[in-house]
């Protein structure tokens, strides 16, 4: 079956996601990992969102790249993404001889068959994204949804980090994948849904403008559903358009006026004028401003630091040391404190 999506080039593409041969060993801590639901307090809300909570002490040992007092790594870093090896290479796309994105498995998967989908040339991960990332994002949320039966789902989820506040490490631009049925692994599939799913209502405020969260977040985010079929246009309308809106409320929450060149029209800087996190999937699309890229818990333990990205808009979080881990078994109330910590505050008057 191919892909619906029409390309830019007007032709029908569908990326074949078949792995090389790349299996993780000892490099990836994806063996140590340990899931569990957590269920939040559900703040008087009738839906009440579960975070699936993961364990990950293997992860601790990563080293982390020095930061200057504003938070931007201090030293230029490989880029894994430049001439990716053979044995994580997963195709060049949309196509061998003229590709303008590559497919990369991650070399240090938490989750399995978490893959990136790369820009070939090394264009900067804070730039706003172009259509064709977009479209070729969308081809592999289709592409990988084919096959799917009600015996053998298969779904997943798009996320992307830009700014020194979202997450990201590497600075080539870079969009990630991870199968939804991975990421519920063990895990009560019944009850674990992608967050992403749940944001299906209008704030207060938004109902005029169509954008969806939901509402017992303690983070602002936007949503917006993809219809059927889009065009890789359309799909990069939707995100130019939750992308504008995050950039407007966060500029109101600071009280400061938009820079000029970037205020009105988003695309004619390259440069993004916020820290975010993008996910998405065949069905929606959702941003969340950010404003620290960790949070910290009022714990003993010498790294109480808890690092968040956009796996937080699938409804994932990991930790990496045991202190934290049982507190937030334990205090699920801890969790929203984490999740207001790291993205802007809900405020229908902004
Ligand atoms: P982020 O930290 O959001 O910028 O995402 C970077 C991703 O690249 C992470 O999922 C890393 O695990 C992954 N990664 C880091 N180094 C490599 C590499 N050499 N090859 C493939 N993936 C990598």
């Amino acid at each position: 079956m191919r892909s619906r999506l029409p390309d830019s080039r007007g032709a029908w593409f569908s990326p074949r996601l078949t792995w090389p041969s790349f299996t993780p060993g000892t490099e990836s801590p994806y063996d140590a990992v340990w899931a569990l639901l957590v269920v939040r307090p559900n703040r008087g809300h009738a839906d009440a969102v579960k975070f699936q909570l993961r364990y990950c002490p293997a992860l601790a040992q990563k080293p982390k790249p020095a930061k200057d007092a504003e938070g931007t790594s201090k030293k230029p870093k490989p880029d894994p993404f430049e001439n990716p090896p053979a044995d994580l290479l997963v195709a060049a796309i949309p196509n061998r001889s003229s590709p303008t994105h590559v497919l990369v498995l991650n070399k240090y998967p938490v989750i399995p068959n978490h893959f990136i989908l790369a820009t070939k040339t090394a264009k900067a991960q804070t730039d706003v994204l172009e259509e064709d990332d977009l479209e070729m994002t969308y081809a592999c949320l289709q592409s990988w949804a084919e096959g799917t039966s009600p015996e053998s789902p298969r779904r997943l989820f798009a996320f992307f980090n830009s700014g020194d506040h979202s997450g990201a490490s590497q600075a080539h631009r870079h969009l990630q994948f991870l199968p939804f049925e991975d990421m519920a692994g063990q895990s009560d599939k019944e009850h674990w849904r992608l967050l992403l799913d749940s944001m299906n209502q209008a704030l207060e405020g938004d109902e005029k403008s169509g954008f969806l969260s939901n509402l017992s977040l303690p983070f602002r985010h936007f949503a917006l559903p993809i219809p059927p079929q889009p065009t890789s246009t359309s799909l990069h309308h939707l995100y130019l358009s939750l992308y504008c809106q995050a950039v407007d409320y966060v500029h109101r929450f600071r009280g400061v006026a938009p820079e000029p060149s970037q205020g009105d029209d988003p695309r004619s800087p390259p440069g993004a004028a916020i820290s975010y996190n993008l996910a998405m999937t065949v069905d929606a699309m959702a941003i969340c401003p950010r404003r620290s890229e960790s949070t910290s818990l009022p714990l003993a333990a010498t790294n109480n630091e808890i690092d968040i990205n956009g796996t937080i808009l699938g409804g994932t979080l990991m930790v990496k040391d045991e202190e934290q881990w049982d507190t937030l078994k334990q205090e699920h109330g801890i969790l929203d404190e984490v999740l207001g910590q790291i993205g802007f505050p809900v405020n229908s008057n902004i």
